[in-house]
């Protein structure tokens, strides 16, 4: 089977495409930029260019921007998107965040409407952001939570610019299903915070994607002395079983229609400082010396069966999570 991925040079997108690679699919990515493709190729040297390719769209918000990339000989079977803003810092909410996740979802699915129509699947990469509601928190999140965010306050708060640009893009992507009736179906796929080796091409740890960054941050000593930032999201789950869920949600027609909360389950802070602790004992003088748990007495709940029974996925353990992003984010400081 053909698969196009879009901005297969992310941290997760590199290990949808490892694994897409290795169980024999054809895969078509999409990046940004030329060198961007490249560092791609150079990962898989033996993998023939019918296997393995790049597309450049440069800017996905763009009208029809991906009209040309959804056309593919022989034509896609499925499309799974995953290119869109994660980051903490922009200038234009609107231009940075919101337009790249809301039109280059939608027009994501329009290019495959009108363009390829082969397609049967398409999968999108919302976020557990979709599903947060500050407003009135749910006793146990699952996948009938909705974040209940408007552009307005998304573009207004920053705070919630970029759980709204999940929302309005996956709430979009429903939307398109339901008005247009596509001759393919849509899953989404909602992880909370990621964690897991990096294997796509890091030039540096400054440029780490942003997920890892609080693990990098205890690695280098950044709150040895300082306290601990809130840890916000008390969710995580391992870039590899995210990975998986994508490419099992490819070949498991009963997942269409519906979204997929992954998680393994709490963490804070403290928790990742303890276990970086028992992984890596040699970094225990960076790491801070009274921290404290911040999670809450009346932490939400969470009900992460349905990907299980659905798709199948197992979950890792957050030691063996740990253990490898440290180990990988080691590796890009010895490099740079
Ligand atoms: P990365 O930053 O590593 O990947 C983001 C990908 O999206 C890159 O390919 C990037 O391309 C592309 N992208 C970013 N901005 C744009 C834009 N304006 N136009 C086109 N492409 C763009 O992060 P992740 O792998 O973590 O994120 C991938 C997806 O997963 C995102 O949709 C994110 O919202 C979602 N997600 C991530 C979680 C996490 O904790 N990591 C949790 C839940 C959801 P380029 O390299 O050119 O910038």
């Amino acid at each position: 089977a053909k698969v196009l991925l879009t901005g297969g040079n992310g941290f997760i997108a590199s290990h949808i495409l490892d694994i897409l690679l290795k169980r024999g699919y054809d895969v078509v990515t999409t990046v940004r930029s030329q060198d961007r493709g490249e560092k791609i190729l150079e990962r898989y040297p033996h993998v023939p260019s019918e296997q393995l390719s790049y597309v450049v769209v440069s800017d996905i918000a763009q009208v029809g921007a991906m009209d040309q990339a959804v056309r593919s000989t022989p034509p896609f079977d499925a499309v799974i998107h995953t290119a869109s803003p994660f980051t903490q810092k922009w200038d234009d909410p609107v231009k940075d965040i919101l337009e790249p996740a809301l039109k280059g979802t939608v027009g994501t699915l329009e290019s495959i409407k009108n363009h390829a129509p082969t397609v049967r699947r398409v999968i999108v990469l919302s976020s557990f952001a979709a599903l947060i509601n500050y407003i009135s928190p749910p006793k146990v999140y699952d996948e009938t939570s909705w974040n209940p965010v408007t552009w307005d306050a998304a573009v207004s708060n920053p705070r919630l610019t970029y759980p709204g640009s999940k929302t309005l893009a996956e709430k979009a992507a429903w939307d398109f299903i339901q008005t247009r009736s596509p001759s393919f179906d849509l899953v989404t796929i909602n992880p909370p915070l990621v964690f897991g080796p990096t294997i796509h091409f890091v030039p540096g740890l400054d440029r780490l994607n942003t997920s890892n960054q609080r693990i990098r941050d205890l690695v280098q000593g950044t709150y040895r002395d300082t306290p601990l930032p809130p840890t916000g999201v008390y969710l995580w789950v391992d870039v590899r079983d995210v990975a998986e869920a994508h490419v099992r949600a490819l070949k498991t027609p009963e997942a269409g229609g519906h979204r997929f909360l992954l998680t393994a389950g709490y963490f804070s802070n403290k928790n990742l400082a303890d276990v970086i602790s028992t992984t890596h004992p040699e970094l225990k003088d960076r790491l801070p010396r009274d921290a404290v748990d911040d999670t809450p007495a009346d932490v939400y709940g969470f009900d992460n069966e349905k990907a299980k029974r659905v798709l199948g996925v197992t979950y890792r353990s957050l030691e063996e999570s740990v253990r490898v992003t440290v180990s990988s984010i080691l590796e890009i400081a010895d490099r740079s």
